[in-house]
C-alpha cells in the first residue's frame, strides 16, 4: 500500500504542476497579447505578435487536454488493472516466456500510439494548419507513421529481446549488462540514424556552390571544424518551421540545414546560426549531454534492477507478478509508465543546464561570426515560427531549453558592444 500512496502523491503533484504551469503561461501570454515588447517593436508587427500569442495558447490548450488524457491512461493501466488484464490475456495466449513479455510491451506501445493518433492528427491538420505551418497531407502522415512503426519494430524488438533475455538469465547484475547494451546501442545510433534512418524520411542534397557555401566553408575553417559535407534537407515537406542541425559524431559529422532556413535567412544569418550550432560542439555540450544521459541511464537501470525484485513494486501498482520468473517485461512496462511522474520534477535542472549552454553557444557565435547577424536571424525565426516573445518566467525556468527571446538578445547585444 505504501508505494501506492507514494505513487499517487507524485502522480497528482506532477499532473497538477503541469496543469498549473500551462495555465500560468496561457495567462502571461494573453495579458501581453496587445503590445509588442518595445525592443522588438521595429521588426515585429502587432498582427505577428498576436498570431504568436494565439499559436502559443492553442498549443498549450491542446497540451492541457493531452495531460488529462495521459493521466487517465496511466491510472487505467496501473491502479485500475489494465496492465494486469493485458498481461493475463497474453499469458493465456502465448504462455510464459520472453515472447509473451515482448508482446506485452509491444501492445502497450501500440495502445498508447492509437490513443495518441487523434492528437497528432489534430495538431498537424488543424492546429499547425490554422496558423499556416502545415505542409503535410494525409498520405505523408500515414506513410511516416508506418515507416516509423516498421523501423521501430525492426530495431526495438531485437533490442527488447536482448534486454529481456538478460533480465531473465544474467543474474542479479543483469541491469549492468543491459545498461552496457543500451549504451553501445545509443552510440551506434548516432551513426545509424543520420546514415540510414533519416534518408528514409527526407531527401538530403549537397549544398550548392555559391556565396553561401563559400561563406560557410570560411566559417568552418575559422572554427577549425572538419565536416563530412554540407547538406540541405527538405524540411519544407512537412512543416514551414525552420532549423539547422548537426548529425553524426567523430569523423562522420555532417552539417544539415533545413531548406526552410536557407529560404528565410540571408547568408550572413545562416552563417551566424551555424556558428551557434558549432559553439555547442566546440564547447563540448554534445559530449557532456551524452555523458549525462549515460550516467542517468545507469542510475535508472540500477533502480530498475532493484525495484523489479520487490513484490510491492508490482502489487502496489495493480499487477500480480508471475510467481516463477519472467517478469522482465512487466517490470519494464510499469517502470516506463510510472517513472515520468517522478522524473518530471528533474525537468528544471535539465532546462537550466540547457539554457546555460545556449548562452555559451551564442557567445561562441558572437566571437566567430557576428552577434548582429545572429540577433537578426533569431528575430526572423521567432517571427516565422510564431514563438512567443513574452513567456511566463516560472514556465520558462521550468521547461525552456532556450532563454526567452528578450534575455537572449540582450545578452548578444552585450557582445556587440564589446566588439
Ligand atoms: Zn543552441
Amino acid at each position: 500500500m505504501t508505494f501506492t500512496i507514494v505513487f499517487l502523491i507524485a502522480f497528482i503533484a506532477s499532473f497538477g504542476l503541469r496543469h498549473w504551469l500551462s495555465q500560468r503561461q496561457i495567462h502571461h501570454v494573453a495579458i501581453n497579447r496587445d503590445v509588442v515588447p518595445a525592443e522588438f517593436a521595429s521588426q515585429i508587427t502587432l498582427a505577428e505578435h498576436q498570431k504568436a500569442a494565439d499559436y502559443t495558447i492553442a498549443k498549450l490548450r491542446l497540451g492541457i487536454f493531452e495531460n488529462g488524457v495521459s493521466a487517465i491512461i496511466l491510472i487505467a493501466f496501473t491502479l485500475l488493472g489494465g496492465l494486469q488484464i493485458l498481461n493475463m490475456g497474453l499469458l493465456q495466449l502465448l504462455g510464459e516466456g520472453v515472447a509473451q513479455q515482448i508482446a506485452l510491451l509491444v501492445s502497450i506501445v501500440l495502445i498508447s500510439g492509437i490513443i495518441d493518433l487523434p492528437f497528432s492528427w489534430y495538431k498537424q491538420f488543424y492546429l499547425e494548419e490554422r496558423f499556416g505551418f502545415n505542409r503535410m497531407n494525409a498520405k505523408l502522415f500515414f506513410s511516416d507513421m508506418f515507416k516509423g512503426l516498421g523501423i521501430g519494430g525492426a530495431i526495438g524488438i531485437p533490442l527488447l529481446w536482448v534486454i529481456l533475455s538478460l533480465m531473465a538469465q544474467a543474474g542479479d547484475f543483469w541491469w549492468l549488462w543491459a545498461w552496457g547494451v543500451l549504451t553501445v546501442f545509443s552510440l551506434l545510433m548516432q551513426w545509424i540514424f543520420p546514415t540510414f534512418i533519416a534518408p528514409i524520411f527526407n531527401k538530403f542534397q549537397a549544398l550548392e556552390e555559391g556565396p553561401l557555401k563559400t561563406q560557410i566553408e570560411a566559417l568552418l575553417s575559422r572554427c577549425d571544424f572538419a565536416s563530412q559535407g554540407l547538406f540541405v534537407m527538405d524540411g519544407s515537406k512537412r512543416s514551414a518551421h525552420g532549423n539547422a542541425f548537426f548529425a553524426g559524431m567523430g569523423k562522420a559529422k555532417r552539417i544539415v540545414f533545413f531548406d526552410t532556413l536557407i529560404e528565410k535567412l540571408n547568408p550572413g544569418e545562416v552563417e551566424a546560426v551555424l556558428a551557434h550550432e558549432l559553439g555547442h560542439y566546440k564547447c563540448n555540450h554534445i559530449r557532456k549531454r551524452l555523458l549525462v544521459s549515460f550516467a542517468l541511464s545507469f542510475a535508472t537501470f540500477a533502480l530498475l534492477g532493484w525495484v523489479s525484485t520487490q513484490p510491492w513494486f508490482y502489487n502496489d501498482l495493480g499487477v500480480m507478478p508471475n510467481p516463477n520468473g519472467y517478469n522482465g517485461g512487466l517490470a519494464l512496462a510499469l517502470f516506463m509508465l510510472v517513472s515520468p511522474a517522478f522524473s518530471f520534477f528533474l525537468t528544471p535542472l535539465s532546462s537550466l543546464a540547457s539554457r546555460k549552454h545556449e548562452y555559451e553557444a551564442d557567445g561562441f557565435a558572437a566571437d566567430k561570426s557576428s552577434a548582429t547577424d545572429l540577433i537578426s536571424a533569431l528575430v526572423k525565426l521567432y517571427q516565422d515560427n510564431a514563438s512567443t516573445l513574452t513567456p511566463d518566467p516560472i514556465y520558462t525556468a521550468f521547461y525552456s531549453s532556450h532563454p526567452p527571446a528578450p534575455l537572449r538578445i540582450a545578452n548578444l547585444k552585450r557582445f556587440k558592444s564589446e566588439s
